[in-house]
């Protein structure tokens, strides 16, 4: 028999979906190219799955990238306090990290997928393997979808196909061209949260190289985009890390702009204080050179870089090094400059930034407002946001939403 829903993607939020639109009664099909639910829900957060936030919804605004106020009702009815309340009633045991980020006990992504996978299947989802390559629309509702061999008729469909991300999960851009096909505008894709391409030959000399607690500065222009505090990590394409990748979300204008990084290798030490560091050090090395001078105060690697940028001679004795070299040292470490030239690809990028308008949705079912009986959640829509768990927190408001709003669509067609 037909099924009234059909689900399109069994990532986070379409499993969410599902087990919402369920709830209002609807018959649902959950489908997924891959034939295991929740490819890349498994590989988040390391493994360990960042699954939301444990703060107020307002703050899950605040973190998103562009305007995060269309999601003000997805977010009222379905905030982080109600979505770890709906895992640990499933039984599914959370806790809480720094950064208010949240976890599953077990630190286990499988499990959180696994869960999904198992409600959906305890209330009847038809999850099955399918690729879906259209979805057909007549007198502007929704009919049913095509398949690679076939068709299925349903009263209503949900797109939860995720964004270009990471490719080899599934995510690849379906939802868009479904979208453009049946008249949706599609905001300017990019990916986001991805490491940073240099043109500069030191960040693959250094390669391999972390560095914690740094200040990253990112400028745009010469403006002062963004700075943060934490760790950053050289590649032999430029650079990566938990700095790097948050600030990548903030550098939305590649192409239009210019975009240098500094980093403070000593945020916590003044101009003065540092200068008083370096004196101590001199002198107790005062009859070696000057990089030996260095070693207690930067990881080796990095000595012959800063020598480099304060034009210091070599075999320059620490007791010979100048007032001039000194500030140039300073300058060095408190401002550590590299030419950023791109993002890496979207196989390396944890989202996708643009989408669907969200213009053209209505914000408190999730429905086209160009198609009936259409719905989009996930990251298939023009929402990113920061590292944090903010992003699985979006596919679970939107999914609940979208699954809801489609199950009443479907009650309300059957009684017209
Ligand atoms: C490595 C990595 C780590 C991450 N870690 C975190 C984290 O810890 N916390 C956090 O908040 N966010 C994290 N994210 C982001 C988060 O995973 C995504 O934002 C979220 O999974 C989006 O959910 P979704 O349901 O919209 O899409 P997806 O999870 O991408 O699911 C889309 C599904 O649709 C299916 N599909 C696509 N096209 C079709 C089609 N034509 N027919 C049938 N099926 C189709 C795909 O196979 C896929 O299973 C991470 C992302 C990555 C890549």
């Amino acid at each position: 028999m037909n099924p009234d829903i059909i689900i399109i993607g069994a990532g986070a939020s379409g499993l969410m979906a599902s087990i919402f639109a369920v709830s209002q009664g609807a018959s649902v099909f959950l489908l997924d190219k891959n034939t295991k639910t929740g490819k890349k829900l498994r590989i988040t957060g390391k493994g360990r799955c960042n699954l939301t936030n444990n703060c107020e919804p307002r703050e899950i605004i605040s973190n998103i990238a562009g305007d995060g106020r269309f999601l003000n009702s997805a977010l009222a009815a379905f905030p982080p306090a109600e979505v770890m309340r709906f895992f640990e009633e499933n039984g599914l045991p959370l806790k809480t990290e720094r950064g208010k980020r949240v976890f599953p006990l077990s630190d286990n992504a499988n499990d959180v997928a696994d869960l999904l996978e198992r409600l959906c299947r305890k209330e009847h989802v038809q999850v099955r393997q399918g690729e879906v390559s259209g979805i057909s629309v007549r007198d502007g509702a929704v009919r049913g979808i095509k398949l690679q061999n076939g068709f299925l008729a349903c009263s209503a469909c949900i797109v939860c196909t995720g964004g270009l991300s990471y490719p080899l999960t599934g995510s690849t851009g379906d939802g868009y061209r479904f979208a453009k096909s049946l008249g949706h505008t599609v905001t300017e894709l990019r990916p986001s949260l991805v490491p940073l391409e240099s043109p500069d030959a030191c960040c693959a000399r250094l390669q391999g190289l972390t560095l914690k607690n740094v200040q990253l500065r990112v400028y745009e222009d010469e403006q002062l985009l963004c700075k943060e505090q934490g760790e950053l990590l050289f590649t032999h394409f430029g650079v990566s890390g938990p700095l790097v990748l948050s600030a990548s979300a903030r550098m939305r204008r590649f192409g239009e702009v210019k975009y240098r990084i500094e980093i403070d290798l000593k945020p916590a030490l003044d101009e003065n204080t540092l200068d008083q560091r370096i004196l101590r050090d001199l002198k107790k090395h005062q009859n070696k050179e000057l990089h030996n001078a260095l070693y207690e105060l930067v990881p080796h690697a990095l000595v012959p870089e800063l020598l480099r940028l304060c034009d210091a001679p070599e075999h320059l004795q620490a007791n010979a090094v100048t007032k001039e070299i000194r500030k140039k040292l300073i300058q060095a470490l408190k401002a550590f400059p590299i030419a950023i030239s791109g993002t890496r690809p979207y196989a390396e990028a944890i989202v996708t930034s643009g989408g669907i308008k969200t213009k053209e949705i209505d914000p408190r079912s999730m429905q086209s407002k160009l198609v009936r009986g259409l719905f989009f959640a996930g990251e298939v829509l023009d929402l990113d946001a920061y590292t944090g768990g903010f992003n699985l927190q979006i596919a679970w408001s939107t999914g609940r939403l979208a699954g809801i709003s489609a199950g009443q669509y479907c009650r309300n067609i059957k009684t017209e």
